[in-house]
């Protein structure tokens, strides 16, 4: 279990999540959506532990060990993997080469490497060249989101964090992708932490919870059909 309580976190002079509630079990997908600068990345990265935030209180636990103390890289190895809204371009390391040290740093002996990641970018119509150029770099916002969804599926996280990894792609990488993300969670019962604006996200991948974040809080949660009526009609009621 994936389970944030009470969390209240934000930047030196300013707090942005305020008081979030959430948990999510292995295999079960849920859905934050909200208004732009209501803290959705936010909460993706200070679970991820990135060091411009400051948690004031609350917890984050994963199986119930806390990973509030813990720096990034041990929070990946506990199980927790975050495609990035804006993944960072790495000049220098390939992405074949960063997935290798993932998997290496987890105590992974990937010796089928190559071939998972031929199955995989494939899978998501990933060009073969982009496994050995610079990981991100000078790629277009939609290869980067296939590229993201690669590293998740090699990697096999316990719990994704996808920021947005529907923006920025047409309708066919869409589809290949949330395809992809539904298969996870029944192949190794992946637990998935979906943040986006469009219900279309959810055509192919199967939604239990969805969560209206709203200036640091989840003001409401419900089913499929919430997606649906803020696709519709936004968050105006939300917003006074
Ligand atoms: P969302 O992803 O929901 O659009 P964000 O979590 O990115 O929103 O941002 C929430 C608010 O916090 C915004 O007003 C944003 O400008 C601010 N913010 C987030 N991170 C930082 C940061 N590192 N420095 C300054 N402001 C930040
Ligand atoms: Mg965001």
């Amino acid at each position: 279990m994936l389970k944030i309580s009470r969390l209240r976190a934000g930047l030196p002079h300013r707090m942005i999540l305020d008081g979030i509630d959430l948990a999510i079990a292995p295999g079960e997908v849920h859905v934050v959506m909200g208004p732009n600068g209501s803290g959705k990345s936010t909460l993706a990265h200070v679970m991820m532990g990135k060091s411009d935030y400051l948690v004031h209180e609350g917890s984050i636990s994963l199986d119930g060990n806390e990973l509030i103390s813990l720096p990034t890289w041990q929070r990946a190895q506990a199980g927790l993997f975050l495609a990035m809204q804006d993944p960072i371009e790495v000049p220098g390391v390939t992405t074949a080469a960063a997935i290798a040290a993932a998997l290496l740093s987890r105590g992974v002996a990937a010796s089928d490497l190559p071939v998972l990641l031929e199955e995989e970018r494939i899978k998501v119509g990933l060009g073969k060249e982009f496994l050995d150029r610079s990981l991100n770099v000078d790629l277009s916002g939609g290869e980067r989101k296939r590229n993201e969804t690669v590293q998740l599926a090699v990697i096999k996280p316990k719990y994704a964090i996808l920021d947005e990894i529907d923006s920025g792609l047409d309708v066919d990488a869409l589809s290949l992708i949330s395809r992809r993300i539904e298969h996870a969670t029944q192949e190794w019962n992946l637990g998935v932490l979906a943040i986006t604006h469009y219900k279309r996200l959810l055509n192919e991948l199967k939604v239990d919870g969805v969560h209206v974040m709203v200036k640091g809080r989840i003001v409401e949660s419900g089913g499929p059909e919430l997606a649906a009526a803020l696709d519709r009609s936004g968050y105006s009621e939300y917003l006074d």
